[in-house]
Parts: C-alpha cells; sequence; structure tokens
C-alpha cells in the first residue's frame, strides 16, 4: 500500500475507499512507522505542531439511569464509582482555575444522566459565564441530551462548544445501550449545530465493533461535520458490561488514528480516554497523528501527570495551543486551526508540576 498516495488524497479533499480504510486498520507491522509518517503529513498541514490540551471535570458523577455498557456510572454497573450530585459553582470555578494552570485551551465540563433538568443547565450556564468572565478558556459542555433551546441557554452563557460523542456505528450501537438510540445522540448533534455551537463528537473503540464498524463510524463523524473527534480507547472497568472486553494492541490504536485522520482530515483528532492505558509507550506517536489530548485525570480513571505530558509534547518538538489571554465575554470561536498562539518550555513544564494540587499525585 502506498500510504503517501493516501495522505494526498485526503490533502486534496478526496475520501479515501472503504477498501484502503479497511487496509489502514489492517496495518502490517513494519508498514506502521509509514502509515503514520503520511498521517503527519495532513497533520501538520492542518494544524502544524500544535496539540491543543482539553482539562475536564465530573461535575456530577454516578446515578444515571441509562445502561451504556462501557459506562461505570450507570446504576447498572457494580463499580464503586464515586456518586456525587452537581458541583457547586466554586468547585466548577476551581476546576477552570486548575484548567489554566496547566495550560489548557478548553475546559471541559461534563455530567452524568441521560438529559440535564432545567436547574442543573441553568447552574452550569450559571457557572460558564463567570469561568468567561475570568479565564481566557475556551468552554466545552458535555451534558447529556439536548434540544436546541437547551443548548441555546448554554451558548448564550459562553460555552462554544457541546460534546456527544456517538461512541460506535450505528450498526453496533444497540450492542453496547438500550435506553436511549444512535438517532437520539445524531439529533442532539444537530440542535448543537442548529443553536450555532462547535459540534464534539467521537467514539471509543474496543467494545467488540468490527473494523468495518470502525470505518462506518469514522464516515459518519465526517458526513456530521463535527469539529472535534475525541477517541477513547475502552478501559474495561469491572462491574460493567464490558469489564472483561480487552480487544486493543498499542499498534492497532494508532491504526486507528490514522484512519480517523484521514477521513477527517482537517479536524481535530483528540486521543481520550485510554490513552495511557492502551497506547502505553507508543504515546508520542499517536502526536504525530492526532492534534488534541486531554490532559489531567479522566472521568472515572487517572490520567498522566500533567507535567509529564507537557514534557512529552516538549521533547517531540509540539507545542500546546493556548486559548488567547484575555478573557471575554463575546464569543470568538478559535477552533480553526493555526490562530491559537503557543507555549512550550521546560521552566513552564516545571511551574505546571508546582502548580497542580491534588489530582494526579
Ligand atoms: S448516559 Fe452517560 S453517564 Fe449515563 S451510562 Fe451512558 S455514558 Fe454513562
Amino acid at each position: 500500500m502506498q500510504w503517501q498516495e493516501l495522505a494526498e488524497q485526503a490533502l486534496g479533499g478526496k475520501l479515501i475507499s472503504r477498501e484502503d480504510a479497511s487496509a489502514v486498520l489492517s496495518v502490517p507491522e513494519e508498514e506502521l512507522l509509514d502509515l503514520v509518517s503520511a498521517c503527519y503529513r495532513v497533520r501538520r498541514h492542518y494544524h502544524g505542531k500544535r496539540v491543543k490540551l482539553n482539562m475536564l471535570i465530573n461535575a456530577k458523577s454516578g446515578l444515571c439511569p441509562e445502561d451504556c455498557g462501557y459506562c461505570s456510572q450507570s446504576v447498572l454497573a457494580q463499580s464503586g464509582v464515586d456518586r456525587y450530585p452537581l458541583q457547586s459553582k466554586e468547585t466548577l470555578l476551581e476546576g477552570a482555575r486548575q484548567a489554566m494552570a496547566v495550560k489548557a485551551h478548553t475546559y471541559c465540563i461534563v455530567i452524568s444522566g441521560r438529559r440535564p433538568s432545567s436547574r442543573e443547565l441553568e447552574h452550569v450556564a450559571s457557572a460558564v459565564r463567570e469561568i468567561r468572565a475570568t479565564y481566557p478558556l475556551r468552554i466545552c459542555c458535555c451534558m447529556g441530551l439536548l434540544n436546541e433551546d437547551e443548548a441555546r441557554i448554554l451558548q448564550e452563557a459562553g460555552a462554544e462548544r457541546i460534546n456527544h460523542n456517538l461512541n460506535t456505528s450505528e450498526e453496533h450501537y444497540g450492542e453496547i445501550c438500550t435506553t436511549h438510540t444512535y438517532k437520539d445522540r445524531v439529533d442532539t448533534l444537530g440542535a448543537v449545530k442548529k443553536a450555532g455551537m462547535s459540534p464534539c463528537s467521537g467514539g471509543i473503540l474496543g467494545m467488540g465493533e468490527t473494523d468495518d464498524q470502525i470505518i462506518d463510524l469514522a464516515l459518519s463523524l465526517r458526513a456530521l461535520d463535527v469539529d472535534s473527534i475525541p477517541l477513547n480507547f475502552l478501559i474495561p472497568i469491572a462491574g460493567t458490561p464490558l469489564g472483561g472486553v480487552e480487544t486493543l494492541t498499542p499498534q492497532k490504536c494508532l491504526a486507528i488514528l490514522c484512519l480517523f485522520r484521514l477521513v477527517n482530515p482537517s479536524k481535530e483528532i483528540r486521543i481520550a480516554g485510554g490513552r495511557e492505558y492502551h497506547l502505553r509507550s507508543l504515546q508520542p506517536l499517536g502526536l504525530y497523528v492526532a492534534d488534541s489530548i486531554f490532559i489531567g485525570d479522566y472521568l472515572t480513571t487517572r490520567g498522566e501527570v500533567p507535567a509529564a505530558d507537557l514534557q512529552m509534547l516538549e521533547d517531540a518538538g509540539f507545542v500546546a495551543a493556548t486559548a488567547p489571554r484575555e478573557p471575554t465575554r463575546k464569543l470568538q470561536p478559535d477552533y480553526a486551526p493555526g490562530l491559537a498562539p503557543a507555549f512550550s518550555g521546560s521552566a513552564e513544564v516545571a511551574a505546571v508540576a508546582e502548580t497542580i494540587v491534588g489530582g494526579n499525585q
């Protein structure tokens, strides 16, 4: 396979064939670096050597009535996960302060549940207003199912992005969740767009899906024209229905990242949950394909120490893209590539290590 030809096709705006997409997912081990190198051309064209850092807060944990098979926050899971109601505004602001300290571009406020109550929506909107007035952070909210009016409340408060993952292909969806549908998720993304917000949607890989279903997911996200694609690799948490499922290798994870880059060449491709668990020592190679990562902890699992991630970026010559320094209430979407200034340097990495309290220690 001529991997550089696939890169040229992607750069020329041509969608790769299904056959080529299959070849990407079953790349021979001895050709994997050639594939990564081809994808790096595409990544560099659209995103240079910038890496967007996203920090999340689990603002409401557990007690969810839905039955997503991968999720430890479902009431059906016997996972012992923390359970707490929506955090106070002070806690959400403190999370924003910590996001600033690790040079995050985007602060992601995530709540468990099928959909937010109007009280929860107003509470998060109020916190978003205050964060936007205080810190130069972009804000993404992940609130479950939303209609257009609900999305607009967050948009008017200053949130610019809503995350709602498709998680897997339409064909596979019924295997991982029965309490809501794939269409429910697509409808929420439609509402987000109608409200004038930036849609963020990705998947969880390693849930027993076939390669064809992975390709379907990549193509669906392209068709939906989402701006940002977080790719999680399943951490099989004991006590969840997918607790024993281990199908991924570090090489397969890299091949999956390559597929999503080639199918969605200009989009923000984020290595999300499971990065440390599945990519392991190949994590730096992932940066040559993806242009975005989470920094700090995930919703219910620990992430890498932030200073170590910043050191990884610096060692590989990447720079963290940061949101504009001045806080503003005026919406200025800067998710387009190339607009954000960057920082790098060991002194800042060391400063981050000193600034963070709690979390990963
Ligand atoms: S809706 Fe969200 S919080 Fe609830 S079980 Fe599914 S993934 Fe977990």
